[in-house]
C-alpha cells in the first residue's frame, strides 16, 4: 500500500511517500479501513522532530485523524461492516486497565496514539480495534471526505477540555488562545453550543474576522494588544472563568492574568514549549483550578459524534493537499497558516 513514512526523526524533509506492506488483516475486534483523507495536527510536528517517547521504529507511518471506508472486519465484530462510511479516534486504549474499567480510555495506562506511538494514517489501508470506529453521521450537506478525518481528534480534545475537565456553564467567559488551531476552533463551536461568551486570540487579523463569522464575541490580536489587559477591561477587572491553553511558555502568566478568582485554566498542549512558573501563593489565593485534559473516553467520543450528527460540531477545514504533496501541508502546520485543519487525501474512488 501507499503511505506517507518518516524515515527518521528530523524535520519535514524526512517524510516520504512509498510503497509499504499493507496493514495487517483485522484479528478478534479489529476492523481495517481504506483510508481517504488524514488530518494533520501538531502532534504530527512533534513526530517529524522525533519528540521522546514518539516512533522508535522507521520507516513510520504518520497521522493520526482519518476517515475512510471499512474495508474488512476480524471476528467478533458485528457493528460495523465493509463499507461502512467511518472516522477514526487516534487514541488506542487497552480496555482492561483499572482506568480504562472505570470508563477513562485517554487515562489508560497504555494509551498510544495513532501516528505517534503506533503506525499512522496517512496510509491507503490501517488496522485499528473496532471500538475506535465511529460511522460518519448523516448530514446535510454531507460531510466531505476531509471534514470527516479533520473530526475526531480536536473535537474530541475540546471536548473533554471544556465539558468534562472545566465545567464549562452556561453564561460564563472563556478564553481561548490562537483560533487559528484545530483544538482552539473546536474549543469555539462548544463554548457557543454551552452558552458561553468567547474571547479569542490571534496574531492575524484575517483568522480574527474568521473567528467572529464562526461565533467568537470579542477577538484579540496577541501581536498588537495586550491580552491580559484586554481581558480585564473587558470583564471589568474580574477575569475569565475558564481558560483553554494549548500554547504553554509563550502565553502561560499572561493566561494566569486572564483569570479569575476561583477560575479554571485548561491545558491539553504546549506548542510553544512546555516549562513554565507558577506563583503558588498566587495559585491558592485565587483559588484557581489548573486542569490537564489529553484526549477523551469513549463516552465522550460518543457524544461528539452524536452530536455532529445534529450538525453541532462540524469541523473547519483549512486546505486539503493531495498525499505527493504532504511535505507542504506540514509546512502550513509548521508556519501556523491555517484556519483548521490541513488534511491530506490519501485516496479516491470507492471502495
Ligand atoms: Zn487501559
Amino acid at each position: 500500500m501507499r503511505a506517507c513514512v518518516l524515515t527518521a526523526p528530523g524535520g519535514i524533509d524526512k517524510l516520504q511517500i512509498t510503497d509499504v506492506p499493507d496493514a495487517h488483516a483485522p484479528k478478534a475486534g479489529e476492523v481495517r479501513v481504506g483510508i481517504r483523507a488524514a488530518a494533520l495536527n501538531h502532534l504530527d510536528l512533534f513526530v517529524v522532530e522525533g519528540l521522546p517517547g514518539t516512533a522508535e521504529r522507521f520507516p513510520h507511518i504518520v497521522g493520526a485523524d482519518g476517515a475512510g471506508f471499512v474495508e474488512s472486519v476480524g471476528p467478533g465484530v458485528s457493528v460495523l461492516r465493509a463499507g461502512d462510511r467511518v472516522m477514526i479516534n487516534p487514541g488506542i486504549s487497552d480496555y482492561t486497565c483499572e482506568f480504562c474499567r472505570a470508563g477513562e480510555h485517554s487515562l489508560c495506562v497504555n494509551y498510544r496514539l495513532l501516528g505517534e506511538h503506533l503506525p499512522g494514517t496517512v496510509a491507503e489501508l490501517i488496522t485499528v480495534p473496532a471500538h475506535n470506529v465511529a460511522r460518519i453521521p448523516s448530514l446535510s450537506p454531507e460531510l466531505t471526505w476531509a471534514e470527516a478525518a479533520a473530526f475526531s481528534l480536536v473535537t474530541l480534545t475540546a471536548w473533554r477540555m471544556l465539558v468534562t475537565r472545566a465545567q464549562l456553564k452556561s453564561g460564563e467567559t472563556v478564553l481561548i488562545w490562537g483560533i487559528g488551531g484545530g483544538v482552539s476552533l473546536a474549543a469555539l463551536r462548544i463554548a457557543k453550543l454551552h452558552g458561553a461568551r468567547a474571547i479569542v486570540t490571534s496574531s492575524n487579523d484575517a483568522k480574527l474576522d474568521a473567528a467572529r463569522r464562526l461565533g467568537a464575541d470579542v477577538t484579540l490580536n496577541y501581536r498588537t494588544q495586550k491580552i491580559s489587559q484586554e481581558v480585564r477591561a473587558i470583564t471589568n477587572k474580574r477575569g475569565v472563568d475558564v481558560v483553554v491553553e494549548n500554547v504553554g511558555a509563550a502565553t502561560w502568566d499572561e493566561s494566569l492574568r486572564c483569570l479569575r478568582r476561583g477560575g479554571r485554566l485548561v491545558t491539553c498542549g504546549a506548542t510553544s514549549g512546555p516549562q513554565v512558573s507558577l506563583d503558588l501563593r498566587r495559585l491558592f489565593w485565587h483559588h484557581w483550578s489548573l486542569l490537564g485534559s489529553t484526549m477523551g473516553n469513549a463516552a465522550e467520543y460518543a457524544e461528539v459524534v452524536r452530536r455532529l450528527g445534529q450538525g453541532e460540531l462540524r469541523p473547519v477545514v483549512d486546505r486539503v493537499f493531495p498525499m505527493d504533496r504532504v511535505r507542504e501541508a506540514y509546512e502550513r502546520l509548521a508556519k501556523g497558516q491555517q484556519l483548521g485543519k490541513v488534511v491530506v487525501e490519501v485516496s479516491s474512488g470507492d471502495p
